[in-house]
């Protein structure tokens, strides 16, 4: 087992991932059309404790949707292992994993494009609770308790989606995602479509969730300041690879990889001192067909040293429970 996953180990994890991998093979087009490869994800490995939030952020194209993709088993892993409840679901087919996907739910991140706009919400909410053979009388009640559970009025039950507004169409989207009794959830930029107001809103209703069901949360944003609201540990993707793992309050107090500290510096901030040490990086994520040698992160980062261009920095474990990918952490 690989280090990051085995060293956590406190209790068993409900979800764990070891080094885990994803190629897309991709055609190069030019005068003679070349086959290549684009590696998505590059041997994570993480361990979800039950009952805990991990958060799980990088720029777009880093690999973080690739990711829950993976554990959801709507992709096929190049390599690496996938365990649920200590189960090895890598490579269950859809039938084998159909007992699974109860416990097993996700939310997208436009719950409109998600909700099929010829169903009432009730139908919404309750379609997989009619999968599962419940009657319809055992269904409507428990759409009403919850749609109460994610403040919605359940007389809106016989609506259809195009009523209701973004953020209220992303707690039918939660509803849905509660009604079967799953233990573990991804949120997949949950948050990202809606206005900075209800974003809140959507979190505070999240954060209470969790605890209130002792779920177990991956939330999945390209936006820190979002992932912490809602987090107790984070990881930190950057080019397919984690580079950084620790408690929210490790990460933000102390962040130890170049990137996390630019990350955490973009975090907006009422305090115009903390917002003049903004680390501003350089250049555009190079591209994960051809990443560069060495640190994949040494052409935006501002601490590169020479050793960083040659030699690519292998995770470890430099205090209990806190990886990071760095030559030079800190
Ligand atoms: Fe920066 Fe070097 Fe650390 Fe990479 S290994 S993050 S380039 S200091």
């Amino acid at each position: 087992m690989n280090a990051v996953v085995a060293t956590e180990a406190r209790t068993a994890p409900l979800v764990s991932v070891e080094r885990l991998t994803k190629d897309f093979p991709i055609r190069l087009g030019g005068l003679i059309a070349t086959r290549a490869s684009l590696r998505a994800v590059d041997d994570l490995s993480l361990a979800i404790y039950p009952g805990e939030t991990l958060g799980l952020v990088g720029e777009s194209g880093c690999g973080k949707t690739t990711v829950g993709r993976l554990i959801l088993r709507l992709l096929e892993p190049t390599a690496g292992r996938i365990r649920f409840d200590g189960e090895d679901i890598t490579h269950r087919s859809e039938p084998q994993m159909r007992p699974l996907r109860q416990h097993i739910q996700v939310i997208f991140q436009d719950p409109f494009s998600s909700l099929n706009p010829r169903m009432r919400v009730r139908d919404v909410i309750g379609e997989p609770l009619r999968n599962l053979g419940m009657r319809r009388n055992e269904i409507e009640q428990r759409v009403a308790e919850l749609m109460g559970i994610v403040g919605l009025p359940a007389e809106y039950m016989t609506r259809y989606p195009h009523a209701f507004s973004g953020g209220q169409r992303q707690r039918i989207g939660i509803a849905r995602a509660l009604a079967v009794r799953p233990r573990f959830i991804i949120c997949d930029e949950a948050v990202s479509a809606l206005d900075v107001s209800i974003q809140a809103q959507i979190l505070n209703l999240l954060a209470d969730i969790q605890r209130q069901f002792s779920l177990t949360l991956l939330f999945i944003s390209h936006n820190l300041g979002v992932v912490r609201h809602v987090s107790h540990r984070i990881a930190v993707m950057y080019l397919g690879q984690m580079v950084e793992l620790a408690t929210e309050q490790a990460l933000f107090t102390r962040p130890l990889h170049p990137y996390t500290q630019a990350l955490i510096s973009a975090v907006p901030e009422p305090d115009p001192e903390i917002q003049s040490r903004r680390i501003a990086l350089q250049g555009e994520i190079p591209s994960p067909i051809a990443p560069p040698p060495g640190c994949r992160f040494h052409t935006r980062c501002p601490k590169a040293e020479e050793r960083c261009r040659s030699t690519e920095p292998v995770i470890r474990e430099v205090e209990p429970g806190r990886f990071v990918r760095c030559h030079f952490p800190g």
